[in-house]
C-alpha cells in the first residue's frame, strides 16, 4: 500500500527544523519510502529492491493533495493522563490542593472499567483530532486488572501510538508487580502501543516502592516515568542509584543547577507540561533551561481538567513562558521539541518525530486557507504562532489516514462520544454520591 502526499509545503525536522522547497512525500507499507521533488517517480515506478514494489504502478497509489496545506511529522505528547479526558475543563479554578483531592480523590475512584475505555478513547480520538499521533499515557487509574485491560484495549482501538504507562493503584502492598508484567507481556510484540512504568515513588510514594519499581522496570526494560518538581528529587534519585537514561522526569520546575547536570548526566530525559505548570503555580516550564543543559525534553498536556488538549497551545505556552525568563528558544525550537525531541524523550527517535525515509508514517497535514492562517509567510512560525486542532485537515499513524478533510475516519467519534458522555455523568455522580454518604 503506497500513498503520495504532493503538492504540499513540507516541514521536516531533521538534522533541522526546516522547510523542503517542492517536496512531496511517498508512503509504503507505512514507512516514509522518499521526500522531496522526485519522490512521486519513485511512486510510480518503484525503486529497485523495494519490497512490494514488483508489478505495482501508478495505479496503487493513493495520491494525497496537499495543495495549500502544510505538511509536518505527527505531534508526540510525552505526558498525559488520557483517563481524564471525560473530566474536561472540571478543574479550571482548582488549586493542586484541590485537583489532587478531587479529580484524584473523588473522581478517580468512581471510574468502572467502561469509564477508563471511554475516556481513554475519548483522549485518544481529541489527540488524533489535534494532529497528536504519540503519546505517553501516564495511567494511574487502574483499580483492577479489569481497567487495565480497558485502557489498553481502547488505545488500540483508536489507531493511536501509544506508551501505556501503568501506575500502581497505590503504595505498599496496594503495588501490583504482577499487573506490570501482564501489562509489558501484553503490549511486548509489534503494535502501536508499548508499555512503560509510572512510578509514584520516590516524591509521591515510598522509597522501598521505587526501589522495587526501578527493579521490576529494568528488569522487563520498560521506561520509567516519575512526577517531580522543586528542591532534593534529582538528588534523592541520584544518591539512591535510580538515575539513568531509561529515567522520563515529569515538569522539573524548581530544579537545583545541581540537578539539572545529575539529570543531563545521567543520560535522563524531560517531559515539561507548561500550561499546567504554569496554571497550577508549580513554577516557571524548564523547557529552555533543560534544553540548554543537553537534556532530551518535551512537551506534555498532562491533563485536560485544566488546559487544552493539543501541541499548538502546549507549544505557545512554553514560547510565551520562555519569553518571561528572556526568551532563547524559537518557533523553530519548540516544533522541534514537539516533534522530535518528543520523540527522543520516549526513546523513539528511530522510529518517529521526523520525515526520514525508513520512519514511521506520522503525518499532519494543516490547511493554510482559514482565516487564523492566511496568509504564510514562514510555515514553521505559523505552525508554531497561530494554528489550532480546527486547522488539522488530514493525520496518518503508521501510514494510515486516522482523519481526512477534517474528520476522524479510523474510529468513529460519534459512538466514542455517547461513551464519553455517558462515562463523564456516571463518574461525577457517582463521586458525589460517595461524598454525600462520607457526610
Ligand atoms: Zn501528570
Amino acid at each position: 500500500m503506497r500513498t503520495l502526499i504532493t503538492g504540499g509545503t513540507v516541514i521536516d525536522t531533521e538534522p533541522a527544523v526546516r522547510v523542503l522547497p517542492g517536496a512531496d512525500v511517498l508512503v509504503e507499507d507505512g514507512l516514509i519510502a522518499a521526500v522531496g521533488p522526485d519522490a512521486a517517480g519513485r511512486g510510480k515506478a518503484g525503486e529497485p529492491g523495494r519490497a512490494g514494489a514488483a508489478g505495482s504502478g501508478a495505479a496503487d497509489v493513493e495520491v494525497v493533495d496537499a495543495t495549500g496545506m502544510i505538511v509536518l511529522p505527527g505531534f508526540v505528547d510525552t505526558h498525559r493522563h488520557l483517563w481524564q479526558s471525560v473530566l474536561r475543563s472540571l478543574a479550571a479554578d482548582m488549586t493542586l490542593g484541590d485537583y489532587l483531592g478531587v479529580v484524584l480523590g473523588r473522581l478517580g475512584p468512581a471510574y468502572r472499567p467502561e469509564d477508563v475505555y471511554a475516556a481513554n478513547l475519548w483522549g485518544a480520538l481529541e489527540a488524533l483530532d489535534a494532529g497528536i499521533t504519540a503519546v505517553h499515557d501516564w495511567s494511574h487509574i487502574q483499580l483492577t486488572p479489569e481497567h487495565t485491560d480497558a485502557a489498553i484495549e481502547a488505545l488500540r482501538e483508536s489507531g493511536i501510538r501509544a506508551v501505556f504507562a501503568y501506575a500502581h493503584p497505590g503504595d505498599g502492598a496496594a503495588r501490583r508487580e504482577d499487573e506490570v508484567r501482564r501489562a509489558a507481556a501484553l503490549l511486548g510484540g509489534p503494535g502501536l502501543v508499548t508499555a512503560g512504568l509510572a512510578a509514584s515513588g520516590p516524591v509521591y510514594g515510598s522509597a522501598e516502592g521505587a526501589e522495587a519499581d526501578w527493579r521490576l522496570a529494568r528488569e522487563l526494560g520498560l521506561q520509567i516515568s516519575l512526577h517531580a518538581t522543586g528542591t532534593g528529587a534529582v538528588e534523592r534519585l541520584h544518591a539512591a542509584g535510580l538515575l539513568g537514561p531509561d529515567v522520563m522526569v515529569v515538569h522539573g520546575n524548581g530544579f537545583t543547577d545541581e540537578a539539572v547536570k545529575l539529570l543531563a548526566g545521567s543520560g535522563g530525559v524531560a517531559s515539561v507540561t507548561p500550561a499546567v505548570e504554569m496554571r497550577m503555580g508549580f513554577g516557571d516550564p524548564e523547557t529552555g533551561r533543560f534544553r540548554a543543559a543537553g537534556i532530551p525534553t518535551g512537551l506534555g498536556i498532562d491533563t485536560v481538567t485544566n488546559t487544552p488538549g493539543d501541541m499548538f497551545a502546549a507549544m505557545r505556552a512554553a514560547l510565551a513562558a520562555d519569553g518571561l525568563r528572556g526568551g532563547t528558544l524559537t518557533a523553530a525550537d519548540l516544533l522541534g521539541i514537539a516533534t522530535i525531541e518528543g520523540a527522543a524523550v520516549l526513546g523513539m527517535q528511530d522510529r518517529i518525530g521526523s520525515l526520514r525515509p525508513g520512519k514511521q508514517a506520522d503525518l499532519v497535514l494543516l490547511r493554510t486557507d482559514r482565516p487564523g492562517l492566511a496568509p504564510v509567510h514562514d510555515p514553521i512560525a505559523t505552525v508554531v504562532a497561530s494554528a489550532g486542532p480546527a486547522d488539522v485537515d488530514t493525520v496518518l499513524v503508521a501510514g494510515r489516514i486516522v482523519k481526512r478533510g477534517g474528520r476522524l475516519v479510523h474510529t468513529d467519534p460519534s459512538g466514542a462520544l455517547t461513551l464519553a458522555s455517558g462515562s463523564a455523568a456516571h463518574v461525577v455522580a457517582a463521586a458525589e454520591g460517595r461524598t454525600a454518604a462520607a457526610r
